[in-house]
């Protein structure tokens, strides 16, 4: 089963993608997460890629799509969570052929609908595991008080460069222009489900679960 989760920044894209890693055995494939690394590691297409990242603005389709291409012609496993991508009507189709092409269908969009306001002040308090990823916020779900990971026990917390207010309204400016177009065409496909993600983790958790079981 290959799914999107589509919202915007700070809609718990990465969180719902998480758990439905470890309770279903899907491949998160996350262009953030990706991208991420290649600027870390000090790729060419890291520097490239570096800056754009930075102001809150979207890298090119053709970057981001070839990276896709790798792992879905490379990974395999209980069925894809695509998380970030697609972000334009041109990664939409790209993604369409991508699995036609290797014989896979696309099963949901799931739409998490969230308030705008809430998605200020979620980004602005969040902050990850280093080593596992595990998310936390300052208000909800404070870093425990011993300074180590409740998942994993590491103790090397991070804050994300573009998590600061002005690269996060340059990402939802983004997300409104080029992205938010998506929800009418997964809609016009027939794919599209929504799912109130401001809730409680678990909630949404459960309104995931119900559309993939449906
Ligand atoms: P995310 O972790 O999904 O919030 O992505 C962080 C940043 O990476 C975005 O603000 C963009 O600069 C870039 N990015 C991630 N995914 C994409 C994508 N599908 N298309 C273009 N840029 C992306």
């Amino acid at each position: 089963m290959n799914i999107i989760l589509l919202g915007p920044p700070g809609a718990g894209k990465g969180t719902q993608a998480r758990h439905l890693v470890e309770m279903r055995n899907m491949v998160q494939l996350s262009t953030g997460d990706m991208l991420r690394e290649s600027k870390d590691s000090g790729t060419e297409m890291g520097k490239i890629v570096a800056d754009v990242m930075a102001r809150g603005d979207l890298v090119t389709d053709e970057i981001v799509i070839g990276l896709i291409r790798e792992k879905i012609e490379a990974e395999n496993g209980g069925g894809f969570i695509f998380d970030g991508f697609p972000r334009t009507l041109a990664q939409a189709d790209a993604l369409g052929d991508l699995l036609d092409a290797t014989g896979q269908t696309l099963d949901a969009v799931i739409e998490m609908e969230v308030d705008d306001d809430a998605l200020v002040a979620r980004i602005t308090a969040r902050s990850t595991c280093g080593n596992c990823g595990e998310v936390y916020n300052d208000q909800f779900k404070p870093q425990p008080a011993d300074g180590k990971c409740s998942v994993c026990g590491a103790s090397d917390f991070k804050r994300r460069a573009d998590d600061n207010e002005e690269s996060l309204r340059n990402r939802l400016m983004e997300y409104y222009k080029k992205t938010s177009p998506l929800i009418g065409y997964y809609y016009a496909k027939g794919d599209l489900t929504k799912v109130n993600g401001l809730g409680e983790i678990t909630g949404v958790q459960t309104a995931i679960a119900g559309v993939l079981d449906h």
